[in-house]
């Protein structure tokens, strides 16, 4: 979602100032740092990061330094007051302001602060998008309406809100004519989107992800985050009916203890998620699954740790994200009490990293023999006369094949899975449709 956020304020900044972003950031005019506070050292990490450029700054006082992000949001005036040399300062949902502050901050010669809330706002504001290369993001919704006890994100980032349909559909239909071929659909929780289109009729995310998949040009959809609450059961029908969504799920689950996910009030049990699992896969067999973890939350005993490696087990996940549980201040969780010492909870999450990744090598060994749609980025890295893509479940594959395929879906027979990625050989590629502009 930064990536996302940082790519559409250059955008922004080009359109706006006719900046560009740059390699060499000592050769910049405004130096911008785009944060994230989900996990801990991010602050750290802020403030060592300025006071790398704080001797830039004193011997170029007309270079203008931004802060932006969920630190942002949370610190707010605090970093002026440890970092006075620091110019403005905006927020996940005022990024699109930043041009503004850039004018305020050069006429008035004082510090400006934006790290209000005006959600949707941004989306009316920004450019269209400008995208290089056949992948995109696109955000539907922003924030987060689910407070779960250890994330700081609705803090940060507000309350849940779904961008409007058309403006989705619209930037989508843009995408496609610039090249773009595979949407990932950006939010907190996707599967809370829930708006109206312009005749007044009720739009969910099963709903939403129907109109994309008759996109043209759109070969592959996929998205990220959604939750285990709100996983309807028209949206584990999609996954097997329609046929540019990614045979790839990420749905986050944190722990495979009902204690542990009623302690994070995640408002769903083990139980829950098993049959959502159960639920995909019967319209989609063949669908790969992964997920988020956290290891070590407060409270987490030998047996809740236990129940999460079975959990592992039955679902199979392949390659996911696991994360040591993080104190975050001004949540809930940070008041509760934890027995567990660091060396235990870092060995159970070295045993879940390694359970995981033996399913993600299973995976990837099964893929050798098969035939793979692989949507092609890149040269490879190694080889000039090989390309590079992506298969439905996240796998590089790296093959012969000219330059001019890059944007376009091969169908790739699988000869041998390495550590981080996958060889193989064309078997035919889909010439993309020529979308023309109007
Ligand atoms: N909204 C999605 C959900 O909750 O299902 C996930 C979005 S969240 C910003 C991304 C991931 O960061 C979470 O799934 C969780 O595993 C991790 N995370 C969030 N807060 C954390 C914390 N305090 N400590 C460790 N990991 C955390």
């Amino acid at each position: 979602m930064n990536e996302y956020d940082s790519d559409r304020l250059v955008e922004s900044l080009a359109g706006s100032h006719g900046y560009r972003a740059i390699d060499r950031p000592e050769d910049a005019d405004v130096l911008l740092l785009n944060t994230c506070s989900v996990r801990e050292k991010s602050e750290e990490k802020l403030y060592s990061q300025l006071g790398r450029w704080r001797p830039w700054k004193h011997s170029n006082p007309d270079l203008l330094i931004g802060v932006g992000g969920c630190v942002a949001s949370q610190e707010g005036e605090a970093i002026l007051k440890k970092a006075p040399y620091v110019d403005f300062i905006f927020g996940p949902q005022t990024y699109h302001r930043v041009s503004e502050l850039i004018d305020q901050t050069v006429s008035t010669r004082k510090p400006r602060i934006d790290i209000s809330f005006p959600e949707i706002e941004k989306f009316d504001c920004l450019p269209p998008r400008q995208v290089d290369g056949p992948r995109a993001f696109v955000s539907i919704m922003e924030g987060c309406s689910k407070y779960c006890s250890f994330c700081v994100v609705p803090y940060t980032r507000g309350e849940e809100y779904s961008r409007p349909f058309d403006s989705v559909i619209t930037e989508i239909y843009e995408l496609a004519e610039q090249g773009v071929r595979e949407v990932t659909l950006l939010g907190q929780n996707v599967n809370a989107y829930q708006t109206v289109n312009h005749r007044g009729e009720a739009i969910d995310f099963a709903t939403l992800l129907r109109y994309v998949n008759e996109i043209e040009g759109i070969g592959r959809i996929r998205y990220t985050t959604s939750h285990p609450l709100e996983f309807t059961d028209e949206l584990a029908r999609a996954h097997g009916e329609l046929p540019s969504l990614a045979k790839h799920l990420h749905l986050p689950v944190q722990s495979g203890s009902d204690k542990i996910l009623a302690r994070m009030k995640r408002h769903y049990t083990r139980k829950d998620y098993l049959q959502i699992i159960e639920n995909v896969r019967s319209y989609c067999p063949q669908i790969s699954i992964s997920s988020d973890f956290i290891v070590g939350f407060p409270g987490e005993t030998a047996h809740d740790f236990r129940q999460t490696m079975d959990l592992i087990d039955e679902v199979e996940f392949d390659h996911s994200f696991s994360f040591l549980y993080s104190k975050r201040p001004g949540t809930p969780a940070a008041l509760l009490q934890d027995e567990t010492s660091e060396e235990e909870k870092k060995e159970r999450l070295y045993e879940l990293q390694a359970r995981i990744n033996s399913f993600a090598v299973a995976v990837s060994d099964a893929m050798v023999n098969t035939v793979q749609s692989v949507l092609v980025d890149g040269v490879s890295r190694r080889r000039d006369s090989q390309v590079c893509g992506r298969t439905e479940n996240n796998r590089v594959v790296n093959f012969d094949g000219p330059e001019t395929w890059q944007g376009q879906f091969v169908d790739v027979r699988i000869t041998a899975a390495m550590p981080n990625s996958l060889r193989g050989i064309a078997q035919s590629h889909h010439q993309s449709q020529e979308i023309v502009s109007n």
